[in-house]
């Protein structure tokens, strides 16, 4: 068992951290914050890394990494910058269907201009009425010649305003049991009939979560990713690596949440004393020390078992379960070493309050992630 980073890893690693350093300064992540702006630049300087197609082929376009390298990108983005870690998700992980299950030509025509930036995705499988049970979705699309007809809702899609392309899962079967009849389309968001609407929300600002309505819309035949009736299993592979994804951001925000801590503990100052020697702060920077540790150790086997093909759901359920309450038991915790700062808006904490709550919900609950390890262990 190797727990070193390898030569190429540790460049990348050095690589996204200076990256983060240039464009990601506490002054940039704070007005982008506070004004819920997307940074249309930033993505750019990304897109000229070379590192929006980081897991995609080299003949495609992309630079043909693995999970682990991805891991250390979402970790060092979001060390710096949470939002931006959703948001390069939005083009690492969310067209990844195309990746596996995709026709040549659907390779071709999208995965070049995602590495390269020109096509944004964001990806559709929530709906007002299923959430959890999200193959219950009700959203419809009937066959029409050549093209498929789409009538429904989707809503919390993250990214779908200012997305060119989504991969939006809709029923093409109901009279089959409703995992089997479900298609992936890569909706044109141009289409006529697609109407998107921001919902406002507590964090992650700089990505807006959106709702969307499809009334008639029409999607090419050659649209649907992986076969007709095949959308579950495309949707159960991106899932698996957006659990990974979120381990890696939760990791990284947790890296944030220490690094500010210990930096306020040691020059903060109670009658000329730095809080950092009180046995109490010292116990929980201690303890977030501890907790990250382990999310960090889970997060990179996750990696490593992606890259080695072997079968992951539990632990990407475990995963994505420890990394995302860590992260916000964590930010609660880096809160209270600040105090009455950690509660302002002048300080990054609250930030780290507001961003880490929705690892514990969207990508599947806690409650849904515990289902899977307990019903995984034979319950
Ligand atoms: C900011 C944000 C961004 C999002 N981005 C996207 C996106 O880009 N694309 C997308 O498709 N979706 C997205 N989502 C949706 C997200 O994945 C869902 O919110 C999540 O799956 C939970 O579904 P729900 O909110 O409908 O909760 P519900 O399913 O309504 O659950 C409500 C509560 O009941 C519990 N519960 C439900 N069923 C069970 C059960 N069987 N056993 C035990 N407890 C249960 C849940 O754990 C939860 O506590 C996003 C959500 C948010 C908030």
């Amino acid at each position: 068992m190797d727990f070193e980073l390898s030569e190429t890893q540790r460049i990348l690693k050095k690589a996204v951290g200076d990256f983060s350093e240039r464009w990601c300064s506490p002054d940039v992540v704070r007005r982008h914050d506070e004004a819920d702006a997307y940074p249309h630049d930033v993505y750019g300087e990304l897109a000229k890394a070379g590192w929006l197609g980081i897991v995609y082929p080299i003949e495609y376009g992309g630079s043909g990494g693995d999970a682990m390298d991805v891991t250390l990108i979402f970790e060092e983005l979001c060390r710096r910058w949470m939002a931006l870690g959703l948001i390069y998700h939005t083009a690492a992980i969310f067209p990844l269907g195309i990746r596996y299950f995709g026709s040549e030509e659907q390779k071709r025509t999208h995965l070049r201009d995602i590495a390269e930036g020109r096509t944004r995705f964001a990806f559709a499988l929530t709906e007002p009425d299923s959430g959890s049970d999200a193959a219950a979705l009700r959203t419809r699309a009937v066959r029409e010649g050549d093209e498929y007809v789409v009538n429904g809702a989707k809503t919390f899609i993250s990214g779908a305003d200012v997305a060119n392309r989504i991969a939006l899962v809709a029923r093409t079967d109901p009279s089959v049991s409703k995992h089997r009849g479900l298609s992936m389309f890569l909706l044109d968001t141009r289409s006529t009939g697609v109407r998107i609407q921001p919902i406002p929300k507590l964090g992650i600002h700089g990505l807006r979560t959106c709702q969307i309505f499809l009334e008639d819309v029409r999607i090419p035949f050659t649209d649907v990713v992986g076969g007709v009736n095949n959308g579950w299993n495309v949707v159960l592979r991106t899932l698996e690596w957006e659990r990974l994804s979120i381990g890696a951001r939760c990791i990284g925000g947790c890296q944030a949440v220490i690094d500010d801590a210990i930096r306020y503990a040691n020059q903060q100052k109670h009658s000329g004393t730095a809080i950092g020697t009180f046995q109490a702060i010292q116990h929980m920077i201690a303890d977030m020390e501890i907790a990250t540790q382990a999310a960090r150790m889970l997060t990179y086997r996750l990696a490593w078992m992606i890259d080695h093909g072997k079968p992951c759901a539990r632990e990407a359920a475990v995963v994505k379960v420890f990394a995302s309450e860590t992260y916000a038991r964590i930010a609660r915790m880096g809160v209270q070493v600040l105090g009455e700062y950690g509660y302002t808006m002048d300080f990054a904490m609250q930030r780290h309050y507001r961003d880490s709550k929705i690892y514990e919900i969207g990508g599947g609950t806690s409650q849904i992630q515990r289902g899977i390890i307990a019903k995984s262990l034979g319950l």
